[in-house]
């Protein structure tokens, strides 16, 4: 039997093939230097999938899933599936995999590179050198919680609810991989709630406390309330190293901090499962940007968000740090050596397609391994 690693790769709709196909080269180039290589295979997922199957993930591609040891996904959706019904949408693939996988832990970095550092709206002095992690709860709180509905009331008007709730359970096992990050960066927590006007914050405070007391002392651990820590994200992002956040929460902090590293073709991310019998922890590994329709086929598309979300599976999944590490410089190199896609271009840059910047991340990687 073969003790390669089994990679699902899921490219999906509008770019997502663009950006995988780059990936793949940096895949193979690592495949061919590696004791333990890649055993690679491809499935169709979103409107992909539809178009063929007439359902956005088959019961073989989530079975492949469940058997990988990781899975890059590429992006999925566009005009011509928008008027689907809501269960075949090509984005009820993506949910499946996430409920199927048990992924509860969604991480996004916000790394700002110095070459870069003036396409963020904020002041360069304040995003330059930036390197955060946030850590977004993501199958409990207030978008699973019940109650939830509209409901007429007698007197002819109605009500919204949806009700926040979160378990001792979902909040360690979300804390125990906020605190695990941060001993391997820089050994900051910042926990991110509301406690002071909900008893589901006051809940995530107390458990995570008591987790950093129990079994993290060494990592630094600071409570911040949700609205003062959006403030803080564009005041001095410096301050933070790991936030760990519930979904609501997570969801709105990790937009903040996207914005601060200027481009979403730069972005990637990781979502991660709870660790199996045999060590093993389920995980998906995507771009933050979507299909992008408004320019797929046409080589414009940035592959560095799909090729960073690689490197962060060499780190989180396949435990390659090392590896990780050669991924970044390549893309640093490339940044600094001044090529960019369109919607990176700055004034006196090198403009280069999709596959052209694969090609180069390539190249560096063979200058920098020698
Ligand atoms: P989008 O992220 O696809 O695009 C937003 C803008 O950013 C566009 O102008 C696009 O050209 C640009 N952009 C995105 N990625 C880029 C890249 N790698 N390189 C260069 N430019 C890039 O968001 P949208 O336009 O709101 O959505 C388009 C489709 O994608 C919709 O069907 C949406 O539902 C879907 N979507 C899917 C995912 C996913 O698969 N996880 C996420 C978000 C949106």
């Amino acid at each position: 039997m073969s003790s390669n690693r089994k990679i699902l790769m899921l490219p999906g709709d509008g770019i997502g093939p663009e950006v995988m196909k780059e990936t793949k080269r940096v895949i193979d180039w690592f495949d061919k230097r590696l004791e333990v290589g890649f055993d690679i295979e491809e499935g169709l997922v979103g409107g992909a999938s539809f178009d063929k199957f007439k359902t956005p993930i088959t019961d073989e591609v989530m079975e492949k899933a469940l058997n990988s040891d990781g899975v890059l996904f590429g992006a999925v959706g566009g005009p011509d599936y928008d008027n689907l019904p809501f269960s075949e949408k090509p984005e009820r693939g993506l949910l499946k995999l996430r409920k199927e996988l048990g992924l509860f832990a969604n991480l996004r970095p916000a790394i700002v590179f110095d070459a870069l550092a003036d396409a963020s709206s904020l002041k360069k002095e304040i995003v330059s050198g930036l390197d955060i992690m946030i850590l977004r709860e993501l199958t409990g709180g207030i978008y699973f919680g019940e109650p939830r509905g509209i409901e007429d009331l007698s007197d002819g008007t109605r009500v919204g609810i949806n009700t926040e709730v979160y378990s001792t359970k979902e909040i360690r096992r979300a804390g125990e991989v906020a605190f695990e990050l941060a001993s391997k960066r820089r050994g900051l927590v910042h926990s991110v709630e509301k406690s002071n006007v909900m008893e589901s914050g006051l809940l995530w405070r107390e458990e995570i406390q008591k987790l950093h007391d129990e079994n993290y002392n060494s990592i630094t651990l600071e409570h911040m309330f949700a609205d003062n820590c959006a403030m803080q994200l564009v005041r001095d992002p410096h301050q933070f190293d790991v936030i760990v956040t519930t979904n609501l929460f997570g969801d709105i902090l990790s937009d903040i901090s996207a914005q601060l590293t200027g481009s979403l073709g730069m972005l990637p991310s990781a979502s991660l499962g709870e660790v199996n019998e045999y060590g093993i922890r389920k995980s998906l590994f995507e771009p933050v940007h979507g299909s992008a329709p408004d320019i797929s086929g046409q080589g414009k598309a940035n592959p560095i968000a799909m090729i960073l979300s690689f490197s962060m599976m060499l780190r989180y999944s396949l435990d390659r740090n090392d590896d990780a590490d050669l991924v970044e410089k390549a893309v640093t190199k490339a940044l600094e050596d001044g090529l960019r896609t369109a919607d990176i271009m700055q004034p006196g840059k090198t403009l280069i397609s999709t596959e052209k910047m694969g090609v180069e991340i390539c190249n560096r990687l063979d200058q920098l391994s020698v």
